[in-house]
């Protein structure tokens, strides 16, 4: 498993220039047009080209789809950056793109950014400023070649975190050396409930009515009981390419309601990998023209809740004696339940009924292999005396950097 230890990709990633190599799809897809540009000896800002429309043998083009796969390497060393933020409700994302001008190879350096808090909830209207710092890169699956996405967290102009920034607080705890020494994995499940956007009744279902009972949709194929694979594998090509940790995916017992893992990942990459893992899904989902749903339990009654089970473990849960330390773990959660709950996501109190997997909000209990409980230990970890645990309480609206980090 050590391979899982190393650091992941985005702190290595090199935005060097001309690095990817010129995809075939965007020979092809320029053969239709004369394209004349002058590199070579043209000062960049001044640098022309020219695009001539030539009609294909059908008499058109789509001129739209051509830019947005244009490759921009071969035209200028700048590549575009989309600095993401959390807004105001803690759950919303936000983002706008900038130009970089020079490589880079650290979030570090990217420039600070400003936005205006007063429009999303986050600073009143006469001090509008809110400051993001670039903390995490990714590859930008939608835009390719050497553009990006930024994970950023956010800042008043003097420098204090705002309060929806949990992120501050959970990277100091991850760097503490007690805690970097435990090497703290995290693998966490998030589910999500796909909806039909005018009628925001999920896809699949008769609107005005609703689908025959669970059952036979968990893990299922077919046209009758799977609905928006497509979204969930495009999802999950476009996070692997980002260099999000993706583990798996599965279609869930609701129709219209899938899941995907990530992890294990390392502190605090685990929260900046669900934050863009969630940005990439809402971006994927507004091309097809569905909307995304992170409520705990979108449809009441006999139907599943959606959750973010977040498997969890330490250095010394993972070797010989582990079970005894993650049964400590297990009785330190215990004492503070409603403080966890509290954290654990809005809404959660209509999702954690005592059914449909999961456990009364008003309880802890754990249990090997029970998914009835709060915390489950999966058999295999009691078999071996060693592992993890899971926490099956997280909403799938929760914070992942409150959730892995401080709750207090
Ligand atoms: P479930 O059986 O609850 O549906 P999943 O397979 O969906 O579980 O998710 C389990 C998650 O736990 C995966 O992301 C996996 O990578 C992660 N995981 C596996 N081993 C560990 C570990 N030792 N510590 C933390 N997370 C782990
Ligand atoms: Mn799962
Ligand atoms: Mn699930
Ligand atoms: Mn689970």
């Amino acid at each position: 498993m050590a391979q899982i230890l190393a650091p992941s990709s985005q702190w290595q990633m090199r935005i060097a220039r001309n690095s990817a190599p010129a995809s075939p799809m965007t020979a092809k897809m320029w053969s239709s047009l004369v394209l004349k540009q002058n590199k070579k000896g043209t000062a960049k800002s001044s640098a022309k080209f020219r695009v001539f429309a030539v009609k294909s043998e059908n008499g058109t083009i789509n001129r739209m789809e051509d830019l947005l796969n244009l490759d921009l390497t071969p035209y200028t060393d700048s590549f575009i950056a989309e600095y993401i933020w959390i807004g105001g409700s803690g759950i919303d994302l936000r983002s706008k793109s900038r130009t970089i001008s020079k490589p880079i190879e650290h979030p570090s350096e990217l420039p600070k950014w400003n936005y205006d808090g007063s429009s999303t909830g986050q600073a009143p209207g006469e001090d509008s400023e809110v400051i993001l710092y670039p903390q995490a890169i990714f590859k930008d699956p939608f835009r390719g070649g050497n553009n990006i996405l930024v994970m950023c967290d956010t800042y008043t102009p003097q420098g204090e975190p705002i309060p929806t920034n949990k992120r501050h607080r959970a990277a100091e705890i991850f760097s503490n050396k007690k805690v970097v020494d435990e090497v703290p994995w995290f693998g966490i499940e998030q589910e999500y409930t796909l909806l039909q956007t005018n009628v925001k009744w999920p896809l699949g279902w008769p609107v005005g009515g609703y689908p025959g009972p669970q059952g036979p949709y968990y893990c299922a194929a077919g046209a009758d009981k799977s609905f928006g694979r497509d979204i969930s594998d495009a999802h999950y090509k476009a996070c692997l390419y980002a260099g999000v940790n993706v583990s798996g995916t599965n279609g869930e017992v609701m129709p219209g309601q899938w899941e995907y893992q990530v992890g294990p990942s390392v502190g605090i990459d685990a929260g900046d990998h669900i934050w863009i893992s969630r940005y990439i899904l809402e971006r994927i989902t507004e091309q097809a023209g569905v909307v995304l749903s992170l409520d705990p339990k979108p449809i009441e009654g006999d139907w599943n809740g959606a959750g973010c089970h977040t498997n969890y473990s330490t250095k010394t849960m993972r070797e010989e004696g582990g079970y005894e330390v993650i049964k400590k773990a297990i009785l330190n959660l215990s004492l503070r339940h409603k403080e966890h709950i509290s954290a654990y996501g809005e809404g959660n109190e209509r999702r954690l009924t005592g059914k449909h997997e999961t456990a009364s909000i008003d309880t802890f209990s754990w249990g090997v292999a029970n998914r009835g409980c709060s915390i489950r230990v999966g058999r295999e970890t009691e078999k071996q005396g060693k592992g993890y645990l899971e926490d099956r309480r997280p909403a799938s609206n929760m914070d992942p950097y409150v959730v892995t980090g401080p709750t207090g």
